[in-house]
């Protein structure tokens, strides 16, 4: 995750000065919100439920954070919404890996820990595409409806 929050910050400071990049640190600013901010309160929630009552003492500040990350959820848009957002233009920028799975697999190896990290972008993908054509059928039925009554 600070990989990721650090990637996303060097690259808002140093965007290129043409502009042709914004749409790429946006998207990765809309998806680092929501994960940090899902991270920490899932992190949070498990913290004070590993200490007990204990947890619950506003000197161990389990609240504060509890706070904040309730906060990160919301502010600046809400996290589902910004993720349906970057997953949507995901689906419609990704092009599947053409991949050859390697003989035989040595996690030593850095090429093959990159195969493995694009089969898993390939797996995902495909996950998703099946998850959102629900969604676009809903929409254009929808939309079909919109349109007789209108
Ligand atoms: C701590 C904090 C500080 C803030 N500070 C400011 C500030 O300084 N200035 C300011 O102007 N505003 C501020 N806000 C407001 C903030 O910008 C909005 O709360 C935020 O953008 C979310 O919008 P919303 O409250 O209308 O919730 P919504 O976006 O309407 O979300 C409400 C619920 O509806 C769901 N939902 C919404 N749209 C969809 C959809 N298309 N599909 C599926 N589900 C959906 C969401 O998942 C969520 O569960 C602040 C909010 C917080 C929490």
């Amino acid at each position: 995750m600070t990989f990721g929050l650090n990637k996303v910050k060097r690259s808002w400071a140093a965007q290129l000065e043409d502009g042709s990049d914004h749409q790429n640190v946006v998207r990765m600013c809309c998806a680092i919100k929501p994960m940090s901010a899902w991270h920490l309160n899932k992190t949070v929630t498990a913290s004070r439920e590993r200490c007990g009552g204990q947890g619950y003492l506003s000197a161990n500040r389990f609240g504060e954070f509890f706070g904040s990350a309730h906060a990160g959820m919301t502010a600046e848009g809400d996290n589902s919404v910004l993720m349906q957002k970057v997953a949507k233009e995901h689906l419609s920028m990704f092009k599947p890996h053409q991949l050859s799975a390697p003989e035989a697999l040595d996690l030593a190896n850095i090429d093959h820990i990159a195969y493995l990290l694009m089969k898993r972008e390939n797996e995902q993908y495909d996950l998703l595409r099946n998850k959102m054509k629900k969604a676009v059928v809903f929409t254009q039925v929808f939309k079909l409806f919109g349109f007789f009554v209108s």
